[in-house]
């Protein structure tokens, strides 16, 4: 059976690589960006670079966003040229970016009042493991219309978790980010006290990288950014002040509170407003160590 044709919109740090694997797959690929130029290295890998959202999801079986937020989202699939204009009937639109629970669950009953199948998928995993295949799939979805999803997604990462039905992919999502953005700015905090105490980060991470218990992928990712101050975007700042304010609304919308995560969204906002929004998420400690030099 021929593979079925996808329609990916969004070719930003992890949509391109991911519309890659895809086609290496063998998926007939169309490919929409906003800004084309970033599109254009998926021309190399095959596909087919259409100038709006609607083509991208014309005589497709599948589209799949990768955008930054749920704005991005409305923006591309709303009016003349948006991908809801399509006249394909049975697409599955699989929703891959971070969003709120009420924005996935307001997007899947726009698909489901088109005839239309939804799959709430985003995915943990940054750069690196976007570039190996090697994402963790957070699925939300009826069980029959994930089943036929599952060998496309299976091609962009090595695990799919199925949480539930549509929005519970994006809830678990949220939870995992939390401990991502504590882990982030635990460790920009520790650093900016080491600063302090005459501490060298680099023998934070020789402790980090021997101890059994606080050995993990995630520091290891970071130690290079902290040691070299490079700081170009993997997952950028401002997405995960996007992120954690989504955590913050859920917790708000159940009556509960997540103090620290509260604290982490100030720092976040801090260092949005100081000019480190559009860098990699652990430029966070750049304004910690800032505060620890001038003190
Ligand atoms: P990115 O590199 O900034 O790419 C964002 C994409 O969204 C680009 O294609 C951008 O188009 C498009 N976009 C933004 N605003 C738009 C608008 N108003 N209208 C149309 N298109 C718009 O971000 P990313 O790192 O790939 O992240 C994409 C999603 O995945 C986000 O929800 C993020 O939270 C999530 N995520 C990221 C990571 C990571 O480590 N990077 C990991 C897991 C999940 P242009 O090229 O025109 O700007």
């Amino acid at each position: 059976m021929p593979l079925k044709t996808v329609g990916f919109i969004g070719t930003g740090i992890m949509g391109l690589p991911m519309a890659r694997h895809l086609a290496e797959a063998g998926y007939p690929l169309t490919v929409y960006n906003r800004t084309k130029a970033k599109a254009a290295p998926a021309k190399a890998f095959g596909a087919n670079i259409v100038d709006s959202p609607c083509e991208a999801a014309t005589d497709v079986s599948v589209i799949v966003t990768m955008l930054t937020d749920p704005e991005a989202i409305e923006r591309v699939m709303q009016g003349r040229d948006g991908f809801l204009s399509s006249p394909t009937p049975g697409v599955t639109w699989i929703q891959m970016s971070t969003l709120d629970i009420d924005s996935v669950l307001t997007f899947s009953k726009k698909a489901s009042a088109k005839g239309w199948k939804f799959v709430d998928c985003p995915v943990t995993g940054s750069k690196k493991q976007v570039e190996a295949a090697e994402l963790i799939l957070l699925a939300g979805a009826e069980d029959k219309d994930l089943q036929k999803m599952r060998p496309l997604l299976s091609r962009l990462g090595k695990t799919i978790v199925h949480a539930g039905p549509v929005g519970a992919g994006t809830a678990l999502k949220l939870c995992m980010n939390l401990i991502v953005a504590q882990m982030t700015t635990g460790l920009a905090e520790a650093v900016a006290l080491g600063e302090t105490t005459g501490v060298r980060p680099k023998d934070i991470f020789e402790v980090l990288r021997n101890s059994p218990a606080l050995d993990c992928g995630y520091y290891r990712i970071k130690e290079q950014a902290i040691l070299k101050q490079d700081f170009s975007p993997a997952f950028s700042l401002t997405n995960m002040l996007k992120d954690v304010r989504f955590m913050m609304k859920e917790a708000s919308k159940h009556g509960e509170k997540l103090p620290v995560t509260e604290a982490v969204q100030r720092l976040l906002e801090l260092a949005a407003k100081e000019g480190y929004a559009d860098k990699d998420l652990m430029a966070v400690c750049q304004i910690l160590s800032r505060k620890a030099s001038s003190r």
